[in-house]
């Protein structure tokens, strides 16, 4: 180990909460899809940082925008106007269908705000509606709200109690959707695509019962697209890709391309229901997040950056059934666009500093899933690149490991 890691290991382990069990890695800069550590070392990304880093790192567009912003003006507080909230909130309006916008800087806040808002425009209209259903395998954040419609029980067990009135439904189970619907659910809350429940996207059939029981019963859905949203699947938003008509959605992670902001993009009908002083967020949508945000959409939109996610997304997928063939701890290939999971017959855990000694950087989630979520700009000849070091990465699991 060198001594930049070891020193930074160890002024950590001091200091720092320990919280996250980390790779022993330490990166110091990047480049488009590549990272490099400390020593010098070249990694290709196939992670950016959990979807995040959408354009890739120290994207030259993105770099002078927030460069030019931080010596302009940063933040004011949303006591005041500044011009570029309303821009960012009509971008965003336009992709989404959702006309308004509320301006958070995480996705477990969009999160929050979807649910607060629920519930206040079910009090705006004077109706008890006590209930949340949520999925199994569903994330949604760590703060207490976004936490009580998260399932795992690892993170739920050492806080409870939770919100009261929350229901879990098992994914892609219709007739259990339906029965646990009702004229008692204030909203249902589900991630399209569940990304850290292991890259599983809802079906057709269960998103038209979600429209259904909403139909039905007048709740209210939150489609929480911090993962899914924004492109990584080659649509602006997965929910309208799968025929759900979210009443309020949940975005984050790729909005500020590493800036952290986040928000809840609120539909006509709810937004009537929310009054001056019902929400509020000191650093929400400042000019610097919001600046970083409009830089990022004028990618997406105006950049062609949605075709070129399409095309790679089919090449990515043919790449990886070959590759799923090739390795039989692979069972199934899922996802779409640039959010794919492997999942292996095994704890996915090995691979991962497998794929980095190979110069390649990818995560595990639910145990035995691999996940991928590249930067939105790699190109096909980068993801080659990427999945033959991960191809030679999964071989040295397998070799290592024997049969599961
Ligand atoms: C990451 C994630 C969140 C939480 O976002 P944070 O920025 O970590 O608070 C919420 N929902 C989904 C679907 C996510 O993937």
């Amino acid at each position: 180990m060198t001594t930049v890691m070891a020193d930074v290991q160890a002024l950590e382990a001091r200091h720092v909460l320990q919280t996250y069990r980390r790779a022993p890695v330490t990166f110091v800069r990047g480049a488009g899809v590549r990272l490099y550590d400390a020593e010098g070392r070249e990694y290709l990304d196939l992670l950016s940082g959990i979807g995040v880093a959408a354009l890739g790192h120290a994207h030259p567009g993105l770099a002078r925008a927030i460069a030019e912003q931080a010596q302009t003006l940063m933040h004011t507080s949303n006591l005041f106007y500044h011009p570029l909230q309303g821009q960012l909130a009509e971008r965003l309006a336009n992709l989404s269908d959702l006309p308004r916008a509320f301006f958070c800087n995480s996705g477990a806040e969009a999160v929050e705000a979807c649910l607060k808002f629920a519930r206040r425009y079910w009090y705006t209209r004077g109706e008890s509606r006590p209930e949340i259903i949520a999925l199994d395998g569903s994330f949604h954040g760590r703060t207490f709200g976004a936490l009580s419609v998260t399932s795992d029980p690892h993170y739920r067990a050492p806080f409870e109690p939770l919100l009261a009135g929350v229901r879990f439904v098992p994914a892609n189970d219709p007739a259990a959707l339906r029965a646990a619907v009702s004229h008692s659910t204030a909203a249902i809350i589900a991630e399209p695509i569940q990304g850290e429940g292991g890259v599983r996207p809802l079906t057709p059939a269960f998103a038209a019962a979600i429209t259904d029981a909403c139909h039905h019963t007048g709740a209210l859905l939150i489609a929480d697209e911090v993962q899914s949203g924004l492109g990584r699947t080659g649509y602006p938003f997965y929910s309208a890709a799968i025929g759900l008509k979210p009443h309020l959605i949940s975005v984050g992670k790729a909005l500020g391309g590493g800036v952290p902001i986040g928000a809840a993009l609120i539909s006509e009908d709810v937004a009537h229901a929310i009054s001056f002083g019902d929400h509020g967020s000191t650093y929400g949508g400042n000019l610097l997040a919001c600046r970083a945000a409009l830089c990022v959409l004028d990618e997406l939109i105006g950049g062609g950056l949605l075709a070129h996610i399409g095309r790679v997304g089919r090449h990515v997928e043919h790449r990886l059934k070959k590759m799923a063939a090739a390795h039989p701890i692979v069972r199934e290939v899922r996802g779409g666009g640039l959010i794919w999971g492997l999942e292996l017959d095994r704890d996915a855990a090995p691979v991962v500093p497998a794929a980095l000694a190979q110069g390649v950087v990818v995560n595990r989630t639910a145990e035995t899933v691999v996940r991928l979520l590249p930067p939105l700009i790699i190109t096909t000849d980068e993801l080659d690149e990427g999945l033959a070091r991960l191809d030679a990465a999964l071989a040295r699991v397998e070799a290592d490991g024997g049969p599961a």
